[in-house]
């Protein structure tokens, strides 16, 4: 595929057409905004990744029509919604037209008999909930990035929700959405035929094939969700322990627990817990001692949640915690859509303070692999810190994904000195992120939990982890978007144009 460095005019004007010309921007201001996502960045080659253009419609008709526009003229196409994305999903790797859909934010309709909502894609849980809270409803898909990401972002990268072990996460929570495919078709995918069903057995769960694809099969632009009555209360235990080895026992425990009102389950090590006593000014420093800490969450009435809590208290002091009290317990939780947000510092390896940008890596680790995968991604993280005096290790956290406590989103945390970056660090780093990619998948895991794999290293990874069904993905990936519009450069699906899959 042939990109014209900028579109044609005739193409302007036919998008100008479909959206309305104040809709296409293309100031540089609007267009390299829209390359930059919060995860570090190769800022020395930013210029490489910036859009053509912007558009942003206010329908799904609107942007099946944009569709229809570039799949004609072969132009590559990105959807975003918030820009929160870790993993550079939002990010054009072959510049063409990006699809803002944040005009689209409206709260459709609001169904209490049958508690669901239908909205556009483009807004987000906070206002969302906002405009809920009269109802005594909640939408409870809740990441870190709560205030910013949005609804069709969130079906974009299939996220992941601090509060999923009790209530699921997005590909649970989204009932159905409208879909615009790569020709401009649009299609209603959903758990059942109608928009309200939450089980359905009749023919493929395309629902789950729309969801977490990175903007590589198409644009969600109205979804309907799945509402449950506002928690009553909310509870977050937070404990400390000597050592890293009994946190990991008694963090399984709570979740073995069986407590109905169990929200999910966190464990920091002790990587983890040097960082927050360094650096975090939101966290009240714990003594020399404190080697590992573990936070149970739950959610529900009132009567459930008081239960459910003094049973968390018994299996904790069982295990040889020692509770935090009241003000960190309630005050941590309090802040964890706030924890990155802050603009951010580290450390250099003499413990200069320095400006560093966050950046994750994110697999699905079960719970008897945790105490090894820790130790290889720290080692891998020293290393890379070791050659390049611009990467700090700010630690490992692992949090249950589901109920039954059998994988955890296993998190290493890595700051990184972003302008320091050259073409050598950048290399090194793509490695370190392969390597750590590869230590998930040895272990059984996932490389991404939570965010996607579509950057530089990780992605190489993505066909060891998933074997015969990455041909699979290649050959739907073929069939769906023929001319290879939708975010090409993803997560290695060039392969899909490039020969024939047997
Ligand atoms: C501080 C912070 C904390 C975070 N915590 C969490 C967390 O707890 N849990 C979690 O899951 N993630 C978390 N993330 C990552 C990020 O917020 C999620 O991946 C989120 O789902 C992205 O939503 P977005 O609206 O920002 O999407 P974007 O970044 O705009 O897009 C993400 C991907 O989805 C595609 N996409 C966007 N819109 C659409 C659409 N309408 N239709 C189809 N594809 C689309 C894009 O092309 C891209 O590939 C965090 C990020 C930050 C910065």
């Amino acid at each position: 595929m042939t990109i014209a460095p900028e579109l044609s005019d005739q193409v302007v004007s036919e998008l100008a057409d479909a959206v309305g010309g104040q809709h296409v921007l293309t100031s540089k201001t609007a267009r390299y905004n829209r390359a930059r996502v919060p995860a570090p960045f190769p800022v020395h080659r930013w210029a490489e990744r910036v859009p053509d253009l912007v558009v942003m419609p206010a329908s799904t008709e609107e942007v099946a029509e944009v569709m229809r526009i570039a799949n004609a003229h072969r132009i590559p196409v990105v959807p975003r919604d918030g820009g929160t994305g870790l993993t550079d999903g939002a990010v054009p790797e072959r510049r063409g037209i990006i699809v803002d859909v944040k005009r689209m934010n409206d709260v459709k309709a609001i169904d209490t008999d049958n508690r669901t909502c239908t909205v556009g894609a483009g807004i987000n849980m906070l206002k969302l909930n906002e405009v809920l809270a009269p109802y005594g409803l909640l939408y409870p898909d809740d990441p870190a990035s709560y205030p910013c990401s949005l609804v069709g972002g969130r079906i974009g990268t299939s996220g992941w929700s601090l509060i999923g072990s009790r209530y699921g996460h997005s590909r649970d929570l989204v009932l159905s959405f409208s879909f615009v495919l790569p020709t401009g078709r649009v299609i209603r995918v959903g758990d059942g035929g109608g928009p309200k069903v939450s089980k359905s057995s009749t023919g493929y769960q395309l629902k789950h094939l729309f969801m977490g694809h990175q903007g590589t099969l198409g644009i969600a632009t109205e979804a309907t969700l799945k509402l449950i009555p506002k928690p009553e209360a909310e509870l977050s235990p937070f404990w400390a322990f000597p050592d890293y080895d009994s946190a990991h026992q008694c963090v399984q425990k709570l979740a073995h627990a069986g407590v109905a009102t169990f929200a999910g389950a966190v464990l920091f090590d002790e990587w983890k817990v040097d960082y927050l006593r360094r650096d975090d000014e939101a966290y009240i420093p714990q003594p020399a001692d404190v080697r590992a800490l573990v936070c149970a969450v739950a959610y529900g009435n009132a009567d459930e949640v008081r239960a459910g809590g003094k049973r968390f208290m018994r299996i904790a002091r069982d295990a040889g915690a020692r509770y935090l009290g009241d003000e960190i317990s309630q005050g941590d939780w309090a802040a964890r859509h706030d924890r990155y947000a802050t603009p951010l510092h580290g450390r250099t390896r003499a413990g200069q303070v320095v400006p560093m940008s966050w950046h994750c890596e994110d697999s699905a680790i079960n719970w008897t692999d945790l105490p090894q995968v820790r130790l290889e991604w720290h080692r891998i993280a020293d290393d890379l810190r070791r050659r390049f005096d611009m990467f700090d290790d700010w630690g490992i956290f692992a949090y249950t994904s589901a109920a039954t406590g059998v994988d955890y989103l296993t998190e290493i945390d890595i700051g990184i000195w972003e302008q320091e970056l050259d073409d050598e660090s950048w290399t090194a780093w793509v490695q370190a992120k392969k390597d750590i990619a590869e230590v998930a998948v040895r272990h059984g895991g996932s490389i991404s939990a939570c965010h996607g794999a579509c950057r530089d290293g990780e992605v190489d990874l993505v066909p060891v982890e998933l074997g015969g069904a990455f041909d699979v993905m290649l050959d739907v990936k073929r069939a769906v978007d023929p001319n290879n519009i939708m975010n090409p450069g993803k997560y290695l699906l060039d392969r899909a144009y490039e020969t024939e899959v047997e």
